[in-house]
């Protein structure tokens, strides 16, 4: 289903919980609200759902105000981190659920619920019950409920919270695989960001309230519009004046310029591993940590702490070495801008 939103604002009393936030959505996209807690993500979900009522602002499903539908007649399906099952009721009994609330024909219900079950990997698990079941297939079991009536759009509230690290992860693609099957749009919230980063076509930063950037996790990742994006997705060091950085003296033509740089951007090493004329920096090694795959180095830069990667290919560096270092690229924000800036 097709979603708009238009202006969307929530106060709960005095408090301002969501502002101003407008989006749309196509159809069949999976879509990850991100943000940090308390940042008014279950808000707008619960508002796209029906549960809460917008301060001011519209909400278009197909191009229709839904502003004034219950929840039940907005096409929607819910999935919550708490699994929310009907604990006396067995697997198939669960996911019929949504089915016998419509009144479909009998046949009909035991034919759409042994799909499910299919579809959802939970074949043989039919009639046990909720306590009978391990997390990951708990949580099958509310998608599988959820996706039972057919719904346009499916709302997802930190789906995979309760789930340990591995399964989680499992738990994930099998999601964005059913989902892509299914072709519904869905909507998760997370406050993870290597999530929605995984598993969104699109991602939407909340943050405050406010929807910060819209994109692809591409998009957000390489080309964030706020320093708090760039800062909430991905690994960063923030300096307030990179202008005394070799190759960036031209930052200091704008005023007020804060720069962000990535791990991925900066390369360290000894001497001889740069040509000569590279605008490089003395640095220090301060830290190293091995991390299996990679070297996790923080090197010192003048006022700085910068932190990257070292492959394990290359020499080790030691603690307390004097190497060089060359930042390729930061991202450069000001009150009303952000552009990136490759080293002369
Ligand atoms: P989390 O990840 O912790 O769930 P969130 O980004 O989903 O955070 P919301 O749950 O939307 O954030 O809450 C946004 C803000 O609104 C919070 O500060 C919360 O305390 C407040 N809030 C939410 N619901 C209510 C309510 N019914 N009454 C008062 N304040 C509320």
């Amino acid at each position: 289903m097709h979603i708009e939103v238009r202006g969307l604002d929530k106060s709960f009393g005095n408090f301002h919980a969501v502002k101003d936030v407008s989006f749309s959505i196509e159809k069949g996209r999976l879509i990850g609200l991100l943000g940090p807690s308390g940042g008014g993500k279950t808000s707008i979900l619960r508002m796209l759902a029906g549960l809460e009522t917008p301060t001011s602002g519209e909400i278009y499903f197909h191009g229709k105000q839904v502003n004034n539908l219950p929840p039940q007649e907005r096409g929607i399906g819910f999935v919550f981190q708490n699994y929310a099952l009907f604990k006396h009721m067995t697997v198939a009994e669960n996911i019929a659920f949504g089915l016998k609330v419509q009144k479909k024909k009998k046949a009909d219900i035991t034919a759409r619920v042994q799909e499910l079950v299919e579809l959802t990997g939970l074949k043989g698990f039919e009639q046990r019950y909720p306590n009978q079941l391990s997390g990951g297939q708990r949580q099958r079991v509310a998608f599988a409920r959820a996706l039972a009536p057919e719904p346009q759009l499916l709302l997802l509230d930190e789906p995979f919270a309760a789930i340990d690290a591995k399964i989680r992860s499992e738990l994930r693609t099998w999601l964005k695989d059913i989902i892509e099957r299914v072709g519904i749009t869905a909507i998760f919230v997370t406050h993870d960001q290597e999530e929605a980063i995984e598993v969104a076509d699109e991602i939407m930063i909340i943050n405050h309230g406010k929807l910060e950037q819209k994109g692809t996790p591409w998009e957000i990742y390489k080309q964030p519009q706020t320093p708090f994006v760039a800062s909430f997705v991905g690994e960063s060091t923030f300096l307030d004046d990179i202008s005394n950085l070799r190759g960036f003296e031209d930052a200091g033509d704008w005023e007020g310029t804060k720069a962000l740089i990535r791990p991925e951007y900066i390369e360290i090493g000894k001497p001889s591993e740069f040509a000569l004329a590279s605008a490089t920096e003395q640095g220090k090694i301060k830290h190293i940590h091995f991390r299996g795959s990679e070297w996790k180095v923080e090197v010192e830069v003048g006022a700085y702490n910068l932190t990257t990667y070292r492959s394990l290919e290359k020499d080790v560096l030691q603690p307390g070495e004097d190497v060089q270092v060359l930042v390729h690229r930061a991202y450069l924000f000001n009150d009303e801008d952000s552009w990136i800036m490759e080293n002369r």
